[in-house]
């Protein structure tokens, strides 16, 4: 093991330069590389707050994730940092918001966008340690090759670069879409750089579980002598829901649950083979999701309960996720944090623990080991911004500090009370509006009460501490300071 990470070290340092020998600490660790942890990150698709057993699941079971929140701590105020999937996953991988660097919405496959080289992933991150990097699954950070994981630190890729719904087939999208979505081709599935073949039926979605979690502990066992960062970004629960023959049927929700079921054996497939391999008590694990419940799907959407609303909101129920961490070296078995933490604070936290140097740039993460350590007095996050793509650009719709979350008035979407559709069919979604509100998450979590009236100096505090974010990250038409742009195919 020495000699491999010696040698990237010494890979490294050439083509770093000076830079680097400019960093006594980087590299006198490196010596001391095999006590370096290992990171997953096990990340998954509209998953609800409430669709894992020690959250709140109903009709379904999550022995794995359960044994993992026993065995670790589980997080009950963690937030992805945008309601929709490729601003979340560019949040989670750079330790920014999304609107920082430029990555709105879901990117589809006539996108030219993707991340930018300027950016640093958390695989780039401990590249500078010696990490060997792998991500199993959906990308969904551009799909044209410059984009592609293998041009952004990780070393092993397999899997969809954008989303199994953005495909030929109309059958189980959004009637609203099907026009658009007809004229997709077949979804490429992609094995390092190369297409290596095509999910074109719904039969093929039931694949995908099993095939990333057997990529996953393939890796596992390939780099148990390696520091690792696995990534295993499912393409599930997110529709159309595939299932393979083995969970087809198990639970009592039905297809949806049949899904969580398969990802939750996913986990403990991954669990085991850290145990099977050796590495288990030197490998921290993160489980969350990018959003939450795409609700007008109905029974084939989870549930956020008692969170309100779901997917491309900012309401709770849209960014408020289930989120288990463990790492038996140094997280106590059993514990709970409820303070504010985020996707971006992975980064920063991965990169101390590493002895990575943070990138150049800013980012927008903080490092959250104080609350794995279960330190009572640790808040090293202050507060959080909610964005979300608008027409007129990234939309400052909320801010959260400590108990307190502050809507700016602004439009979403709900289903208004009506329930979602039926067997993978969706219904529309209608628009309401929301003023300027003020919730107290910790009396209230399901923001049900306006207190604004009640409280006029934290809403004053809390429109200064937004107005510092529209100037630095920008509110619609509004350009931020601080932004940097997305990569484009024209740039290549
Ligand atoms: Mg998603």
């Amino acid at each position: 093991m020495t000699e491999s990470i010696d040698r990237r070290c010494f890979l490294r340092d050439v083509v770093l330069g000076s830079a680097a020998l400019s960093m006594p600490s980087v590299l006198s660790s490196c010596a001391r590389a095999g006590h370096l942890p290992n990171f997953v990150v096990i990340f998954t698709d509209d998953q609800g707050y409430a669709d894992v057993g020690c959250f709140g699941a109903r009709g379904f079971e999550t022995p794995n994730l359960d044994r993992m929140a026993a065995e670790g701590m589980r997080f009950t105020d963690f937030y992805a940092t945008q309601a929709v999937c490729s601003a979340s996953r560019a949040a989670l991988l750079t330790g920014c918001y999304a609107n920082r660097i430029g990555i709105r919405g879901a990117l589809g496959p006539r996108s030219q966008v993707g991340i930018s080289d300027g950016e640093l992933t958390i695989a780039e991150v401990l590249k500078q340690r010696g990490y060997v990097c792998g991500i199993f699954g959906k990308w969904h950070l551009g799909h044209h090759r410059m984009f592609l994981p293998l041009q952004h630190g990780f070393d092993e890729y397999f899997g969809l670069p954008y989303s199994n719904d953005m495909w030929p087939r109309d059958y189980l999208c959004n009637p609203v879409s099907e026009g658009r979505k007809a004229e997709y081709p077949p979804l490429p599935l992609i094995d390092g750089n190369e297409k290596v073949g095509e999910i074109e039926t719904l039969e093929d979605q039931n694949t995908l579980t099993t095939l990333y979690t057997q990529r996953a502990v393939a890796f596992i066992e390939k780099h148990r002598t390696d520091p690792f960062f696995l990534y295993v970004p499912h393409s599930m629960p997110h529709v159309p829901l595939g299932v393979s023959e083995k969970f087809r049927g198990t639970s009592e929700q039905g297809m949806y649950g049949d899904v969580m079921m398969e990802i939750d054996w996913s986990v403990g497939q991954i669990l085991q083979a850290l145990e099977d391999n050796g590495v288990d008590r030197n490998t921290l694990v993160v489980f969350t999701s990018d959003n939450g419940p795409w609700l007008n799907f109905g029974n084939h959407a989870g549930s956020a309960l008692p969170l309100r609303e779901g997917k491309g909101t900012t309401w709770d129920g849209g960014q408020r996720e289930p989120c288990i961490m463990r790492w038996p070296r140094r997280i106590r078995a059993g514990s709970e944090c409820d303070k504010l933490a985020t996707t971006m604070d992975l980064l920063p936290t991965f990169a101390a623990l590493a002895g990575a140097p943070l990138p150049g740039h800013r980012i927008d993460g903080v490092n959250i080991l104080p609350l794995l350590e279960g330190d009572p007095g640790a808040n090293p996050r202050d507060h959080f911004f909610f964005y979300y793509t608008h027409p007129a650009g990234f939309q400052l719709q909320a801010v959260r500090q400590g108990k307190w979350k502050l809507h700016f008035p602004h439009n979403y979407r709900t289903l208004g009370g009506r329930p979602g559709g039926q067997g993978g069919l969706s219904v529309p979604y209608e628009q309401a509006s929301t003023g300027l509100e003020l919730y107290d998450l910790e009396k209230d979590i399901g923001e049900t009460t306006n207190v604004a009236d009640r409280y006029p100096q934290v809403v004053a505090h809390l429109q200064a501490l937004a107005e510092q974010a529209r100037e630095d990250l920008g509110d619609m038409e509004r350009e931020g300071t601080g932004v940097r742009p997305a990569g484009h195919t024209r740039h290549s």
